[in-house]
């Protein structure tokens, strides 16, 4: 049934000269209407804005030049807010379609933004909404992850803290890690719950820093490989997910533990960039190692975790490769925002 729909979008003019206005809205214009496989005659209009350092053209124009005749426009100028992008246009295109809600596409180009999400997010966490982090060891999930909940309001579960933790307390125990059956009966004793939206605590007490010591390091990823120990931990994790307004970050969560999850991230760098970050991690934790050992280590779970026999590191056929290598944390967030935004209409 075809029905009114609104689309998003938004680009960077490169200066602001007659044609980068022009240039940029056509591009952008197209661009929204391949990826929403619109034809001219489904459109019912368009509303145009631009910052107010726009002043070379109307966006709106561009409309025109690229043929869109009987369309009726409105092109306005935005408000100068302040941390707003500069060079900025904006539109919201209604057409006629046969697209639900959930599959329209909004387009961000040029590294333009959803403006303030983290405003317009912060009821995301009601909205029962999950987010899947997955990706190789170091590649700044953690940093990303806890980052992200904290903006979006939302819980936050590292579920290579639980492993780290089953790894623990077997180390402690002198359980047999290549005894799963052992492992297994060990990791039914351990309950894990998460306090105040982002502490997880085993058995009620909290996590120590002993789950990130080198000999956890270089034996969690033998514990993680056994399908009876990752049958009863995703189980673990989907029960503390039930309820929904959680980021969780780990190997399999797009796969495995929220296959449904309307947002899944890849996050991806560089293994020497990888190497650098957990070092620093390491050392802002008080563990020191040289960064060749940490390479090296990591190197080695990675191998491990992605040839696995029982859900291996994988990236989840519907989930957005981030490559974060020369990314800022706070880029990376900022990018998995723009997801949200547009996954929940929730951006402007
Ligand atoms: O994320 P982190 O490096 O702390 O994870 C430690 C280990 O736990 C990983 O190398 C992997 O072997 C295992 N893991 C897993 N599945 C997850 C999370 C972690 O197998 N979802």
């Amino acid at each position: 049934m075809r029905e009114i729909i609104a689309i998003r979008g938004a680009t960077i003019c490169e200066a602001n000269t007659r044609d980068a206005v022009l240039r940029a809205t056509e591009e952008l214009l197209t661009a929204l209407l391949d990826a929403n496989r619109l034809k001219d005659k489904d459109l019912v209009s368009i509303v145009f804005t631009g910052t107010p350092d726009i002043t070379a053209a109307f966006p709106a124009l561009a409309a025109r030049t690229m043929g869109l005749s009987d369309v009726p426009l409105l092109c306005a100028q935005e408000l100068a807010v302040e941390g707003a992008p500069k060079l900025c246009v904006r539109v919201l295109v209604y057409a006629e379609s046969c697209l639900s809600r959930q599959e329209v596409k909004h387009l961000y180009l040029h590294g333009a933004q959803v403006l303030r999400s983290e405003l317009a997010l912060k009821g995301a966490h009601r909205s029962r909404l999950s987010i899947a982090i997955d990706g190789p060891a170091g590649a700044g999930k953690s940093t990303v992850a806890r980052s992200l909940a904290e903006a979006l309001n939302m819980r936050y579960l590292d579920t290579g803290a639980m492993y780290r933790a089953l790894t623990w307390q077997a180390l402690k125990h002198s359980v047999d890690l290549q005894d799963d059956r052992a492992l297994t009966a060990l990791l039914e004793e351990l309950r894990f719950t998460l306090e105040d939206a982002s502490r997880l605590t085993l058995n009620g007490e909290p996590l120590g820093e002993e789950i990130r010591s080198q000999r956890v390091n270089q034996a969690v990823s033998r514990v993680a490989q056994w399908s009876s120990v990752r049958k009863l931990m995703v189980a673990k994790q989907q029960e503390i997910a039930e309820f929904g307004g959680i980021v969780m970050e780990g190997r399999d969560i797009g796969t495995e533990v929220l296959p449904d999850a309307p947002i899944k991230v890849f996050l991806v760098a560089d293994h020497a960039e990888r190497a650098r970050r957990r070092q620093l991690e390491m050392q802002s934790q008080g563990h020191v190692a040289p960064l060749t050992d940490i390479a090296e280590q990591i190197k080695e779970r990675d191998n491990k975790d992605s040839t696995r026999m029982a859900s291996p590191l994988r990236k989840a056929a519907d989930a957005v490769t981030i490559d974060c290598t020369l990314l800022s944390p706070e880029e990376v967030v900022q990018t998995i925002m723009n997801l949200v935004a547009v996954e929940t209409h929730a951006g402007i």
